[in-house]
């Protein structure tokens, strides 16, 4: 067998048979005017892809040559990106694995430092947000994601047509989403037509501030809807509770689940169980009944009838005498005609659940993130749709 050092002494000598001399001028890296060629950097290591096993490293002095504009600069090489310690050969197969693999997979398998993980993610999603085209995103979807739990947030916009994610700010303030707008260009921000999002004052505010007729565009989510509904149905569940065991009903003890779930889900005992308490002359009933009727809504078509309907529900539920159902109801009150705009533009962030449980498989596999900015790039990395192979490869 060669000794691994070899492939290495073939590949430098390769390089080193360059007709250097014969070169008259190189295209500056910057502007790709023909420059005079200036000098030659110091010797330079890439790791290339194993050869027959072996590790395969390799050397070069790359040349450097004087623009008229920009100086001394070294040119352009065809076998690596910028700045990369990689061939793009080698970069592209790492880039190609960490699709799939976890990161710490990939480490062991290529023999790669954390560091030099980042940095061949950092540079893909770079590349990748470079080639980026101006395309429309009429409908798009604002989410916000803890980085760890208890956590600060992070802001995510996604594409609800490509279903992929646009953009990642730190935070949940406006300032969060604000800075997303300018990376837009004007056609892609007057082609916005709806954007879904929870009920969440910043991200109004920012809507407003950069899109044009923004209140019929926003779109309250229907789940997150649906979630704020739950917690007032679980509220009054939690009182009522407190007060049965007092007197020693415990019809209510360990049902928060079934209050939350559809029945459709349940098992045939478990749904039989659950009717009779639905039916009951229970407070957390009449609760749930409320919820249950004020997802109707959501089976209108047209504005008007919906309009009436809710106004109708909205009447029960402030005589209901339920506190947390008063409460909510107000809140949608307030809410409405952000509400309603669902009606016109049908969009869920439920289109982002595919998104986000990818998300979760970032956040699984990369367990070693230790930055936000990692995290950042991971997330663009698997889910932004993004073009990452190095050019060197194409
Ligand atoms: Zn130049």
């Amino acid at each position: 067998m060669w000794p691994p050092w070899i492939c290495s002494w073939i590949l430098a000598r390769f390089i080193s048979i360059w007709p250097t001399n014969a070169v008259t001028s190189w295209p500056c890296a910057e502007c790709g005017v023909a420059s005079k060629p200036y000098d030659h950097q110091r010797e330079r290591q890439w790791r290339h892809l194993d050869t027959c096993q072996y590790r395969t490293i390799l050397h070069a002095e790359p040349p450097r040559s004087q623009c008229p504009t920009h100086g001394v600069r070294v040119v352009k090489l065809p076998w690596a990106e910028p700045s990369s310690r990689f061939t793009a050969l080698f970069e592209g197969l790492a880039i190609s694995w960490l699709k799939t693999a976890s990161q710490k997979a990939v480490a062991e398998q290529l023999g790669l430092s954390w560091d030099e993980i980042h940095a061949i993610m950092d540079r893909a999603v770079q590349r990748g947000l470079k080639r980026r085209q101006a395309e429309p995103i009429p409908r798009l979807g604002v989410d916000e994601k803890a980085f760890r739990k208890g956590q600060k947030y992070l802001t995510i916009v996604n594409d609800l047509t490509r279903k992929r994610v646009l953009y990642v700010a730190e935070d949940r303030k406006q300032a969060s989403l604000d800075s997303f707008w300018q990376t837009l260009t004007e056609p892609q921000l007057k082609g916005i037509e709806a954007v879904a999002m929870d009920m969440w004052d910043p991200y109004v505010d920012s809507v407003r501030a950069h899109v044009k007729d923004a209140d019929e565009k926003i779109v309250f989510d229907k789940f997150h809807v649906a979630q704020h509904l739950s917690q007032a149905v679980d509220g009054v569940r939690r009182k009522e509770n407190k007060e049965l065991r007092a007197k020693g009903d415990d019809r209510l003890v360990g049902t928060r689940y079934d209050w939350l779930q559809n029945p459709t889900n349940m098992d045939a005992e478990d749904r039989r169980e659950f009717a009779a308490l639905r039916d009951s002359e229970l407070k957390t009933a009449r609760a749930w009944a409320l919820k249950e009727t004020a997802m109707g809504l959501y089976s209108y078509t047209y504005e008007g009838p919906a309009r009436k309907y809710f106004q109708r529900w909205h009447n029960w539920a402030v005589r209901s005498r339920l506190a947390p159902m008063k409460e909510v109801a107000g809140m949608l009150k307030r809410r409405f005609d952000n509400i309603i705009t669902y009606l016109k533009h049908r969009i869920t962030n439920a289109a982002s659940e595919s998104i986000n449980s990818k998300i979760q498989w970032v956040k699984y596999t990369a367990r070693g993130f230790r930055t936000k900015q990692n995290f950042i790039n991971a997330i663009y990395f698997h889910c932004g749709g993004l073009d990452l192979a190095p050019a060197a490869t194409k």
